[in-house]
Protein backbone atom coordinates (compact mmCIF):
# COMPACT_ATOMS: atom_id res chain seq x y z
CA UNK A 1 0.00 0.00 0.00
CA UNK A 2 1.65 3.38 -0.69
CA UNK A 3 1.72 6.32 1.80
CA UNK A 4 -0.73 8.36 2.25
CA UNK A 5 -0.38 12.20 2.99
CA UNK A 6 -3.07 15.38 2.95
CA UNK A 7 -0.99 17.41 1.16
CA UNK A 8 1.72 16.60 -1.33
CA UNK A 9 4.01 19.14 -2.79
CA UNK A 10 5.77 18.87 -6.01
CA UNK A 11 8.58 21.35 -6.23
CA UNK A 12 10.81 23.00 -3.05
CA UNK A 13 11.76 26.35 -4.14
CA UNK A 14 10.39 29.24 -2.36
CA UNK A 15 6.91 28.43 -3.90
CA UNK A 16 6.81 24.54 -3.10
CA UNK A 17 8.98 24.60 0.57
CA UNK A 18 6.90 27.55 2.43
CA UNK A 19 4.04 25.28 1.35
CA UNK A 20 4.98 22.37 2.54
CA UNK A 21 6.02 23.91 5.85
CA UNK A 22 2.63 25.79 5.89
CA UNK A 23 0.65 22.93 5.58
CA UNK A 24 2.67 21.07 8.40
CA UNK A 25 2.15 23.83 11.08
CA UNK A 26 -1.33 23.82 10.01
CA UNK A 27 -1.69 20.36 11.36
CA UNK A 28 -1.26 18.54 7.94
CA UNK A 29 0.79 15.67 7.24
CA UNK A 30 2.90 16.92 4.58
CA UNK A 31 5.15 15.75 1.89
CA UNK A 32 7.43 17.49 -0.67
CA UNK A 33 8.70 15.55 -3.99
CA UNK A 34 11.98 17.04 -4.97
CA UNK A 35 14.23 16.05 -8.05
CA UNK A 36 17.22 18.05 -7.69
CA UNK A 37 20.05 16.22 -6.31
CA UNK A 38 23.01 17.54 -4.41
CA UNK A 39 26.60 16.27 -5.51
CA UNK A 40 26.13 13.48 -2.97
CA UNK A 41 23.04 12.66 -4.33
CA UNK A 42 20.48 13.84 -1.46
CA UNK A 43 17.62 15.32 -2.41
CA UNK A 44 18.46 19.09 -2.64
CA UNK A 45 16.09 21.95 -1.00
CA UNK A 46 15.36 25.26 -2.03
CA UNK A 47 15.31 25.33 -5.95
CA UNK A 48 16.45 28.05 -8.08
CA UNK A 49 16.10 30.89 -5.46
CA UNK A 50 18.38 29.21 -3.14
CA UNK A 51 20.68 27.27 -5.44
CA UNK A 52 21.63 29.14 -8.59
CA UNK A 53 19.24 32.20 -8.76
CA UNK A 54 18.39 35.12 -5.83
CA UNK A 55 20.90 33.92 -2.82
CA UNK A 56 23.86 33.54 -5.02
CA UNK A 57 23.31 36.41 -7.66
CA UNK A 58 23.03 38.68 -4.17
CA UNK A 59 26.00 36.98 -3.22
CA UNK A 60 28.30 37.60 -6.03
CA UNK A 61 26.88 41.30 -6.47
CA UNK A 62 27.65 41.97 -2.69
CA UNK A 63 30.90 40.66 -3.21
CA UNK A 64 31.62 42.37 -6.27
CA UNK A 65 30.16 45.51 -5.01
CA UNK A 66 32.39 45.59 -2.35
CA UNK A 67 35.15 45.00 -4.68
CA UNK A 68 33.99 48.00 -6.37
CA UNK A 69 33.81 50.78 -3.38
CA UNK A 70 37.31 48.94 -2.13
CA UNK A 71 39.01 50.10 -5.61
CA UNK A 72 36.79 53.08 -6.58
CA UNK A 73 34.97 54.42 -4.12
CA UNK A 74 37.13 54.82 -1.11
CA UNK A 75 38.81 57.89 -2.07
CA UNK A 76 36.52 60.80 -1.50
CA UNK A 77 36.00 59.58 1.93
CA UNK A 78 39.53 60.41 2.75
CA UNK A 79 40.79 56.23 2.67
CA UNK A 80 43.47 54.78 0.76
CA UNK A 81 44.08 51.54 0.33
CA UNK A 82 46.45 49.33 -1.56
CA UNK A 83 45.04 48.31 -4.82
CA UNK A 84 42.70 45.74 -4.26
CA UNK A 85 42.70 42.17 -5.89
CA UNK A 86 39.87 39.32 -6.37
CA UNK A 87 39.94 35.92 -5.48
CA UNK A 88 37.27 34.45 -7.86
CA UNK A 89 37.54 30.64 -6.76
CA UNK A 90 37.40 32.22 -3.07
CA UNK A 91 34.46 34.61 -3.93
CA UNK A 92 32.63 31.15 -5.55
CA UNK A 93 32.79 28.94 -2.51
CA UNK A 94 31.49 31.85 0.11
CA UNK A 95 28.61 32.47 -1.93
CA UNK A 96 28.63 28.59 -2.20
CA UNK A 97 28.68 28.70 1.78
CA UNK A 98 25.64 30.31 2.04
CA UNK A 99 23.68 28.41 -0.56
CA UNK A 100 24.78 25.34 1.29
CA UNK A 101 23.79 26.70 5.16
CA UNK A 102 20.38 27.85 3.60
CA UNK A 103 19.70 25.49 1.97
CA UNK A 104 20.64 22.83 4.69
CA UNK A 105 18.48 25.54 7.10
CA UNK A 106 15.14 24.08 4.38
CA UNK A 107 16.07 20.52 5.69
CA UNK A 108 16.15 21.74 9.24
CA UNK A 109 12.96 23.48 8.92
CA UNK A 110 11.69 20.18 7.07
CA UNK A 111 12.83 17.67 10.11
CA UNK A 112 11.53 19.93 12.54
CA UNK A 113 8.03 21.03 11.11
CA UNK A 114 7.76 17.34 10.28
CA UNK A 115 7.74 17.71 6.19
CA UNK A 116 9.02 14.33 4.80
CA UNK A 117 11.24 15.19 1.54
CA UNK A 118 10.73 12.71 -0.99
CA UNK A 119 13.75 12.37 -3.42
CA UNK A 120 12.54 12.05 -7.34
CA UNK A 121 10.15 13.71 -10.16
CA UNK A 122 7.14 13.78 -9.16
CA UNK A 123 3.90 13.88 -11.68
CA UNK A 124 0.09 14.33 -11.04
CA UNK A 125 -2.09 11.20 -11.86
CA UNK A 126 -5.50 11.13 -11.99
CA UNK A 127 -7.46 10.96 -8.86
CA UNK A 128 -4.51 13.24 -6.86
CA UNK A 129 -2.04 10.74 -7.09
CA UNK A 130 1.12 11.65 -7.68
CA UNK A 131 3.86 9.11 -8.94
CA UNK A 132 7.54 9.56 -8.14
CA UNK A 133 10.59 8.01 -9.97
CA UNK A 134 13.79 8.06 -8.08
CA UNK A 135 17.12 8.59 -9.82
CA UNK A 136 17.45 5.01 -9.79
CA UNK A 137 14.49 4.80 -12.04
CA UNK A 138 12.35 3.17 -9.54
CA UNK A 139 8.52 4.28 -9.50
CA UNK A 140 6.50 4.80 -6.26
CA UNK A 141 2.97 5.75 -6.03
CA UNK A 142 1.65 8.48 -2.93
CA UNK A 143 -1.95 9.63 -2.29
CA UNK A 144 -2.65 12.72 -1.40
CA UNK A 145 -6.01 14.71 -0.38
CA UNK A 146 -4.32 17.55 -2.21
CA UNK A 147 -1.50 18.31 -4.61
CA UNK A 148 0.04 21.40 -5.14
CA UNK A 149 2.61 21.75 -8.23
CA UNK A 150 5.33 23.99 -7.50
CA UNK A 151 7.78 22.94 -10.60
CA UNK A 152 9.10 26.55 -11.02
CA UNK A 153 10.75 27.42 -14.64
CA UNK A 154 13.85 26.78 -16.38
CA UNK A 155 15.99 29.56 -18.98
CA UNK A 156 15.11 30.39 -22.22
CA UNK A 157 17.27 29.24 -24.92
CA UNK A 158 17.66 30.69 -28.19
CA UNK A 159 18.51 28.81 -31.61
CA UNK A 160 21.34 30.92 -32.63
CA UNK A 161 23.11 31.04 -29.20
CA UNK A 162 23.18 27.20 -27.97
CA UNK A 163 24.46 27.14 -24.82
CA UNK A 164 27.78 24.67 -24.06
CA UNK A 165 27.96 25.54 -20.58
CA UNK A 166 31.97 26.63 -21.30
CA UNK A 167 31.80 29.79 -23.54
CA UNK A 168 28.13 30.40 -23.95
CA UNK A 169 26.41 29.74 -20.70
CA UNK A 170 23.06 30.48 -18.65
CA UNK A 171 22.28 32.12 -15.71
CA UNK A 172 23.58 28.99 -13.56
CA UNK A 173 26.87 29.33 -15.86
CA UNK A 174 27.26 32.96 -15.07
CA UNK A 175 27.28 32.21 -11.56
CA UNK A 176 30.10 30.04 -11.66
CA UNK A 177 32.80 31.35 -13.87
CA UNK A 178 36.52 31.22 -12.16
CA UNK A 179 37.93 34.20 -13.89
CA UNK A 180 37.13 37.15 -14.55
CA UNK A 181 35.96 37.33 -18.93
CA UNK A 182 37.98 40.28 -20.27
CA UNK A 183 35.30 40.61 -23.17
CA UNK A 184 31.55 39.71 -22.01
CA UNK A 185 28.91 39.44 -24.39
CA UNK A 186 25.14 39.26 -22.48
CA UNK A 187 22.03 38.37 -24.64
CA UNK A 188 19.42 40.22 -22.86
CA UNK A 189 19.43 43.74 -20.98
CA UNK A 190 16.75 42.14 -18.54
CA UNK A 191 16.72 41.87 -15.09
CA UNK A 192 19.40 38.77 -15.24
CA UNK A 193 21.40 40.60 -17.57
CA UNK A 194 21.79 43.82 -15.70
CA UNK A 195 22.08 41.73 -12.45
CA UNK A 196 24.91 39.51 -13.40
CA UNK A 197 26.30 41.62 -16.24
CA UNK A 198 27.26 44.29 -13.29
CA UNK A 199 28.81 41.68 -11.13
CA UNK A 200 31.22 41.08 -13.67
CA UNK A 201 31.42 44.87 -14.71
CA UNK A 202 32.60 45.26 -11.40
CA UNK A 203 35.43 42.85 -11.15
CA UNK A 204 36.69 44.17 -14.24
CA UNK A 205 35.21 42.56 -17.42
CA UNK A 206 34.08 44.81 -20.37
CA UNK A 207 30.67 43.82 -20.71
CA UNK A 208 28.58 44.16 -24.22
CA UNK A 209 24.67 43.60 -23.88
CA UNK A 210 22.45 43.18 -26.79
CA UNK A 211 19.10 43.57 -26.02
CA UNK A 212 16.39 42.51 -29.23
CA UNK A 213 14.10 45.70 -27.80
CA UNK A 214 14.50 49.38 -28.40
CA UNK A 215 13.23 50.14 -25.56
CA UNK A 216 15.05 49.52 -22.27
CA UNK A 217 13.05 47.89 -19.11
CA UNK A 218 9.95 48.92 -20.89
CA UNK A 219 8.24 47.14 -17.78
CA UNK A 220 10.02 49.61 -15.61
CA UNK A 221 8.26 53.47 -15.28
CA UNK A 222 9.42 54.88 -18.07
CA UNK A 223 11.44 57.69 -15.70
CA UNK A 224 13.00 55.51 -13.81
CA UNK A 225 14.30 53.27 -16.70
CA UNK A 226 15.35 56.56 -18.31
CA UNK A 227 17.28 57.56 -15.06
CA UNK A 228 18.65 53.72 -14.66
CA UNK A 229 19.85 53.66 -18.44
CA UNK A 230 21.95 56.93 -17.61
CA UNK A 231 23.81 55.14 -14.88
CA UNK A 232 24.28 51.87 -15.65
CA UNK A 233 25.96 53.72 -18.77
CA UNK A 234 28.05 55.88 -17.14
CA UNK A 235 29.20 52.60 -14.81
CA UNK A 236 30.19 51.22 -18.31
CA UNK A 237 27.92 48.64 -19.15
CA UNK A 238 27.39 48.96 -23.10
CA UNK A 239 23.64 48.32 -23.55
CA UNK A 240 22.82 48.02 -27.17
CA UNK A 241 19.20 48.43 -27.76
CA UNK A 242 17.23 46.65 -30.71
CA UNK A 243 20.10 44.34 -31.51
CA UNK A 244 18.77 40.85 -32.92
CA UNK A 245 21.19 38.27 -32.49
CA UNK A 246 20.93 35.62 -35.56
CA UNK A 247 24.48 33.61 -34.96
CA UNK A 248 26.93 32.89 -31.89
CA UNK A 249 30.11 30.68 -32.84
CA UNK A 250 32.69 29.63 -30.81
CA UNK A 251 36.40 30.32 -32.63
CA UNK A 252 39.78 30.08 -31.41
CA UNK A 253 38.21 29.93 -27.97
CA UNK A 254 36.18 33.38 -28.80
CA UNK A 255 32.76 33.57 -29.16
CA UNK A 256 31.67 35.44 -32.04
CA UNK A 257 28.39 36.95 -32.12
CA UNK A 258 26.32 38.41 -34.88
CA UNK A 259 23.62 40.64 -34.65
CA UNK A 260 21.62 43.06 -36.44
CA UNK A 261 20.36 46.36 -35.55
CA UNK A 262 18.45 49.12 -37.75
CA UNK A 263 22.02 49.67 -39.29
CA UNK A 264 22.99 46.89 -40.56
CA UNK A 265 24.71 43.45 -39.42
CA UNK A 266 27.92 44.11 -36.62
CA UNK A 267 30.02 41.58 -35.45
CA UNK A 268 31.28 41.03 -31.84
CA UNK A 269 33.88 39.01 -29.83
CA UNK A 270 33.63 37.70 -26.68
CA UNK A 271 35.45 35.22 -23.91
CA UNK A 272 32.46 34.26 -22.88
CA UNK A 273 28.51 34.92 -23.42
CA UNK A 274 25.78 34.87 -21.39
CA UNK A 275 22.21 34.55 -22.82
CA UNK A 276 19.55 35.64 -20.42
CA UNK A 277 16.28 35.82 -22.37
CA UNK A 278 14.25 35.05 -20.17
CA UNK A 279 12.60 32.06 -18.43
CA UNK A 280 9.77 29.62 -19.17
CA UNK A 281 7.67 27.67 -16.85
CA UNK A 282 8.82 24.33 -16.09
CA UNK A 283 5.48 22.14 -16.74
CA UNK A 284 6.31 19.60 -19.23
CA UNK A 285 5.77 15.54 -18.05
CA UNK A 286 4.60 16.95 -15.23
CA UNK A 287 1.32 15.84 -15.18
CA UNK A 288 -0.74 12.87 -17.11
CA UNK A 289 -2.88 13.82 -19.65
CA UNK A 290 -5.88 12.07 -18.21
CA UNK A 291 -4.92 13.95 -14.69
CA UNK A 292 -7.54 17.08 -15.78
CA UNK A 293 -4.75 19.90 -15.31
CA UNK A 294 -4.39 22.02 -18.89
CA UNK A 295 -1.83 24.30 -19.54
CA UNK A 296 -2.39 27.90 -21.03
CA UNK A 297 -1.07 29.10 -24.45
CA UNK A 298 2.32 30.22 -23.24
CA UNK A 299 2.77 26.49 -21.24
CA UNK A 300 1.95 27.59 -17.87
CA UNK A 301 -0.72 25.66 -15.78
CA UNK A 302 -3.34 27.32 -15.65
CA UNK A 303 -4.99 28.35 -12.63
CA UNK A 304 -7.70 30.80 -11.02
CA UNK A 305 -7.27 33.98 -9.54
CA UNK A 306 -6.96 31.09 -6.12
CA UNK A 307 -4.17 28.77 -7.96
CA UNK A 308 -6.60 26.54 -8.30
CA UNK A 309 -6.14 24.03 -11.48
CA UNK A 310 -8.72 22.95 -13.68
CA UNK A 311 -8.04 18.91 -12.03
CA UNK A 312 -10.15 18.94 -8.91
CA UNK A 313 -8.08 19.25 -5.41
CA UNK A 314 -4.91 19.82 -7.76
CA UNK A 315 -3.44 23.61 -7.25
CA UNK A 316 -0.18 25.19 -8.73
CA UNK A 317 1.71 27.49 -7.81
CA UNK A 318 4.72 30.26 -7.73
CA UNK A 319 6.75 30.50 -11.95
CA UNK A 320 4.96 27.56 -13.00
CA UNK A 321 1.87 30.02 -12.97
CA UNK A 322 1.09 32.95 -14.49
CA UNK A 323 1.89 36.29 -13.16
CA UNK A 324 5.69 37.46 -12.51
CA UNK A 325 8.50 34.72 -11.65
CA UNK A 326 9.78 36.12 -8.40
CA UNK A 327 10.59 33.68 -5.32
CA UNK A 328 8.12 36.38 -3.05
CA UNK A 329 5.33 36.09 -5.12
CA UNK A 330 5.32 32.02 -5.30
CA UNK A 331 5.68 31.76 -1.49
CA UNK A 332 2.99 34.15 -0.85
CA UNK A 333 0.61 32.08 -3.28
CA UNK A 334 1.68 28.72 -1.83
CA UNK A 335 0.78 30.28 1.54
CA UNK A 336 -2.71 31.45 0.33
CA UNK A 337 -3.54 27.88 -1.00
CA UNK A 338 -2.41 26.15 2.01
CA UNK A 339 -4.59 28.39 4.36
CA UNK A 340 -7.79 27.85 1.66
CA UNK A 341 -7.05 23.73 2.12
CA UNK A 342 -7.36 24.72 6.02
CA UNK A 343 -11.02 26.71 5.66
CA UNK A 344 -9.58 30.39 5.70
CA UNK A 345 -10.46 32.66 2.95
CA UNK A 346 -6.58 33.78 2.08
CA UNK A 347 -6.42 35.28 -1.00
CA UNK A 348 -3.91 37.20 -3.01
CA UNK A 349 -3.29 40.62 -3.55
CA UNK A 350 -1.96 41.02 -7.20
CA UNK A 351 -2.00 44.52 -6.96
CA UNK A 352 1.33 45.04 -4.39
CA UNK A 353 3.69 42.78 -5.17
CA UNK A 354 7.23 44.54 -5.46
CA UNK A 355 10.41 43.82 -7.61
CA UNK A 356 13.59 44.95 -7.19
CA UNK A 357 16.43 44.67 -9.68
CA UNK A 358 19.89 44.44 -7.40
CA UNK A 359 22.17 46.63 -9.77
CA UNK A 360 23.64 49.48 -8.10
CA UNK A 361 21.72 51.48 -7.18
CA UNK A 362 18.91 49.27 -6.78
CA UNK A 363 15.82 49.30 -8.98
CA UNK A 364 12.37 48.89 -7.01
CA UNK A 365 8.74 48.81 -8.47
CA UNK A 366 5.37 48.22 -6.84
CA UNK A 367 2.09 49.01 -9.08
CA UNK A 368 1.08 50.81 -11.58
CA UNK A 369 3.58 52.73 -13.76
CA UNK A 370 3.38 56.64 -14.96
CA UNK A 371 2.68 54.93 -18.74
CA UNK A 372 0.31 52.19 -17.86
CA UNK A 373 -2.14 54.64 -15.63
CA UNK A 374 -2.11 56.67 -18.98
CA UNK A 375 -3.02 53.97 -20.85
CA UNK A 376 -5.79 53.50 -18.69
CA UNK A 377 -6.75 57.26 -18.61
CA UNK A 378 -6.25 56.98 -15.23
CA UNK A 379 -6.17 60.59 -13.63
CA UNK A 380 -3.15 60.83 -11.58
CA UNK A 381 -0.30 63.34 -9.54
CA UNK A 382 3.28 62.58 -8.81
CA UNK A 383 5.81 63.28 -5.87
CA UNK A 384 9.26 62.82 -7.08
CA UNK A 385 12.49 63.50 -4.53
CA UNK A 386 16.06 62.97 -5.72
CA UNK A 387 18.79 61.23 -3.54
CA UNK A 388 20.65 64.43 -4.63
CA UNK A 389 18.36 66.03 -2.02
CA UNK A 390 18.69 63.36 1.35
CA UNK A 391 21.49 64.24 3.43
CA UNK A 392 21.99 60.62 4.81
CA UNK A 393 22.31 59.58 0.70
CA UNK A 394 25.09 62.23 0.21
CA UNK A 395 26.55 61.49 3.41
CA UNK A 396 27.19 57.69 2.02
CA UNK A 397 28.27 58.69 -0.94
CA UNK A 398 25.51 57.07 -2.88
CA UNK A 399 23.30 59.53 -4.16
CA UNK A 400 22.20 58.48 -7.24
CA UNK A 401 18.16 58.07 -8.24
CA UNK A 402 15.37 59.57 -7.18
CA UNK A 403 11.90 57.91 -5.37
CA UNK A 404 8.39 58.29 -7.57
CA UNK A 405 5.27 58.21 -6.07
CA UNK A 406 2.15 58.14 -7.60
CA UNK A 407 -0.99 58.84 -6.43
CA UNK A 408 -4.57 58.84 -7.68
CA UNK A 409 -5.59 62.52 -8.68
CA UNK A 410 -8.65 63.08 -6.55
CA UNK A 411 -8.62 60.22 -4.04
CA UNK A 412 -5.31 60.28 -3.23
CA UNK A 413 -4.58 57.10 -2.92
CA UNK A 414 -1.16 55.71 -3.65
CA UNK A 415 -1.76 53.95 -7.09
CA UNK A 416 2.42 52.93 -7.31
CA UNK A 417 6.24 54.03 -6.56
CA UNK A 418 8.84 53.32 -8.72
CA UNK A 419 12.54 53.91 -7.13
CA UNK A 420 16.30 54.02 -8.42
CA UNK A 421 18.59 54.29 -5.61
CA UNK A 422 20.26 53.63 -2.47
CA UNK A 423 18.28 50.74 -0.69
CA UNK A 424 15.77 50.56 -3.00
CA UNK A 425 14.63 47.48 -2.67
CA UNK A 426 13.81 48.31 1.45
CA UNK A 427 12.13 51.63 0.90
CA UNK A 428 9.93 50.42 -1.57
CA UNK A 429 8.71 47.95 1.23
CA UNK A 430 7.03 50.75 2.93
CA UNK A 431 5.09 52.14 0.10
CA UNK A 432 3.80 47.91 -0.40
CA UNK A 433 2.99 48.43 3.38
CA UNK A 434 1.07 51.92 2.80
CA UNK A 435 -0.43 50.48 -0.25
CA UNK A 436 -1.54 47.60 1.07
CA UNK A 437 -3.34 49.27 3.85
CA UNK A 438 -5.27 51.78 1.40
CA UNK A 439 -2.95 54.67 2.39
CA UNK A 440 -3.55 58.29 0.63
CA UNK A 441 0.04 59.74 -0.11
CA UNK A 442 -0.83 62.32 2.66
CA UNK A 443 -0.79 59.89 4.91
CA UNK A 444 2.77 58.86 4.08
CA UNK A 445 3.59 62.66 3.98
CA UNK A 446 1.96 62.54 7.74
CA UNK A 447 3.72 59.84 9.25
CA UNK A 448 7.43 60.81 11.24
CA UNK A 449 10.58 59.71 9.49
CA UNK A 450 13.64 59.09 11.39
CA UNK A 451 16.29 61.71 10.27
CA UNK A 452 18.98 61.47 8.65
CA UNK A 453 17.67 57.98 6.52
CA UNK A 454 17.03 57.37 3.37
CA UNK A 455 13.62 56.61 3.86
CA UNK A 456 13.38 60.43 4.03
CA UNK A 457 12.90 60.29 0.28
CA UNK A 458 10.04 58.08 -0.05
CA UNK A 459 8.37 60.99 2.52
CA UNK A 460 9.44 63.86 0.54
CA UNK A 461 7.93 61.87 -2.88
CA UNK A 462 4.98 61.55 -0.88
CA UNK A 463 5.07 65.42 -0.07
CA UNK A 464 5.88 66.45 -3.30
CA UNK A 465 2.56 64.55 -4.58
CA UNK A 466 0.68 67.73 -3.26
CA UNK A 467 3.76 70.18 -3.86
CA UNK A 468 5.01 70.86 -0.22
CA UNK A 469 8.24 68.85 -0.20
CA UNK A 470 10.44 70.81 1.91
CA UNK A 471 14.08 70.10 0.89
CA UNK A 472 13.19 70.30 -2.84
CA UNK A 473 11.93 73.64 -4.67
CA UNK A 474 8.41 72.36 -5.55
CA UNK A 475 6.07 74.34 -3.88
CA UNK A 476 2.07 74.72 -5.11
CA UNK A 477 0.39 78.02 -4.20
CA UNK A 478 -2.16 77.47 -1.83
P1 LIG B 1 11.84 27.05 -8.42
O1 LIG B 1 12.62 27.86 -7.47
O2 LIG B 1 12.30 26.96 -9.82
O3 LIG B 1 11.70 25.61 -7.78
C1 LIG B 1 11.05 24.58 -8.43
C2 LIG B 1 11.57 23.28 -7.88
O4 LIG B 1 10.78 22.22 -8.39
C3 LIG B 1 13.00 22.98 -8.30
O5 LIG B 1 13.75 22.64 -7.16
C4 LIG B 1 12.86 21.80 -9.26
O6 LIG B 1 13.97 20.90 -9.19
C5 LIG B 1 11.60 21.13 -8.72
N1 LIG B 1 10.88 20.34 -9.72
C6 LIG B 1 10.49 20.69 -10.97
N2 LIG B 1 9.79 19.71 -11.55
C7 LIG B 1 9.73 18.71 -10.65
C8 LIG B 1 9.15 17.42 -10.65
N3 LIG B 1 8.46 16.97 -11.71
N4 LIG B 1 9.29 16.65 -9.56
C9 LIG B 1 9.99 17.08 -8.47
N5 LIG B 1 10.56 18.29 -8.42
C10 LIG B 1 10.43 19.09 -9.48
N6 LIG B 1 13.41 36.21 -7.74
C11 LIG B 1 13.26 37.14 -6.78
O7 LIG B 1 12.15 37.32 -6.25
N7 LIG B 1 14.32 37.89 -6.35
C12 LIG B 1 15.55 37.73 -6.88
O8 LIG B 1 16.49 38.42 -6.48
C13 LIG B 1 15.73 36.77 -7.90
N8 LIG B 1 16.94 36.56 -8.45
C14 LIG B 1 17.10 35.58 -9.39
C15 LIG B 1 18.35 35.40 -9.95
C16 LIG B 1 18.55 34.43 -10.92
C17 LIG B 1 19.92 34.23 -11.51
C18 LIG B 1 17.46 33.61 -11.32
C19 LIG B 1 17.66 32.53 -12.33
C20 LIG B 1 16.20 33.79 -10.78
C21 LIG B 1 16.01 34.79 -9.81
N9 LIG B 1 14.77 35.04 -9.26
C22 LIG B 1 14.61 36.00 -8.30
C23 LIG B 1 13.58 34.27 -9.65
C24 LIG B 1 13.31 33.19 -8.59
O9 LIG B 1 14.45 32.36 -8.47
C25 LIG B 1 12.09 32.37 -8.98
O10 LIG B 1 11.00 33.24 -9.19
C26 LIG B 1 11.74 31.39 -7.88
O11 LIG B 1 12.81 30.51 -7.60
C27 LIG B 1 10.51 30.58 -8.27
O12 LIG B 1 10.17 29.74 -7.24
P2 LIG B 1 9.40 28.35 -7.52
O13 LIG B 1 9.34 27.66 -6.21
O14 LIG B 1 8.16 28.63 -8.24
O15 LIG B 1 10.32 27.56 -8.51
P1 LIG C 1 13.70 39.21 -18.53
O1 LIG C 1 12.39 38.98 -19.14
O2 LIG C 1 13.81 40.10 -17.35
O3 LIG C 1 14.72 39.80 -19.60
C1 LIG C 1 14.98 39.16 -20.81
C2 LIG C 1 15.39 40.22 -21.81
O4 LIG C 1 15.89 39.56 -22.95
C3 LIG C 1 14.22 41.09 -22.26
O5 LIG C 1 14.59 42.45 -22.17
C4 LIG C 1 13.99 40.66 -23.68
O6 LIG C 1 13.50 41.68 -24.51
C5 LIG C 1 15.37 40.21 -24.10
N1 LIG C 1 15.38 39.24 -25.19
C6 LIG C 1 14.55 38.20 -25.39
N2 LIG C 1 14.93 37.51 -26.50
C7 LIG C 1 16.03 38.13 -26.98
C8 LIG C 1 16.88 37.90 -28.08
N3 LIG C 1 16.69 36.87 -28.91
N4 LIG C 1 17.93 38.74 -28.28
C9 LIG C 1 18.15 39.79 -27.44
N5 LIG C 1 17.36 40.06 -26.39
C10 LIG C 1 16.32 39.24 -26.15
O7 LIG C 1 14.28 37.74 -18.22
P2 LIG C 1 15.57 37.29 -17.43
O8 LIG C 1 16.46 38.44 -17.18
O9 LIG C 1 16.10 36.11 -18.16
O10 LIG C 1 14.96 36.83 -16.06
C11 LIG C 1 13.99 35.76 -16.03
C12 LIG C 1 13.05 35.91 -14.88
O11 LIG C 1 13.73 35.70 -13.66
C13 LIG C 1 12.43 37.28 -14.85
O12 LIG C 1 11.05 37.14 -15.13
C14 LIG C 1 12.62 37.77 -13.46
O13 LIG C 1 11.40 38.09 -12.87
C15 LIG C 1 13.28 36.63 -12.70
N6 LIG C 1 14.42 37.22 -12.00
C16 LIG C 1 14.17 38.10 -11.00
C17 LIG C 1 15.20 38.74 -10.37
C18 LIG C 1 14.90 39.72 -9.29
O14 LIG C 1 13.77 39.72 -8.81
N7 LIG C 1 15.84 40.54 -8.88
C19 LIG C 1 16.50 38.48 -10.74
C20 LIG C 1 16.74 37.58 -11.77
C21 LIG C 1 15.67 36.96 -12.39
Amino acid sequence: MSEKYDVVVIGAGPAGYVASIKAAQLGFKTACVEQWLDEKGKVQLGGTCLNVGCIPSKALLDSSHKYAEARDGLEIHGISVKKPTIDVPLMLARKQTIVDQLTGGIAGLFKHNGVTAISGKGKVLVGAKVEVTNAAGEVMEIEADKIIVAAGSLPVNIPPAPIDNEYIIDSTGALELTDVPGRLGVIGAGVIGLELGSVWRRLGSEVVMLEALDTFLPMMDIQIAKETGKILKKQGLDIRLGARVTKAEVKKGKVEVTYSTAEGEHTESFDKLIVAVGRKPHSEGLFATDSGLTLDERGYIYVNEYCETEAPNVYAVGDVVRGPMLAHKGSEEGVMVVERIAGKQAQMNYDCIPSVIYTHPEIAAVGKTEQELKADGVEYKIGVFPFAASGRALAANDSEGMVKLIAHAETDRILGCHIVGPSAADLVQQVVIAMEFGSSAEDLALTVFSHPALSEAVHEAALAVDGQAIHIANRKKR
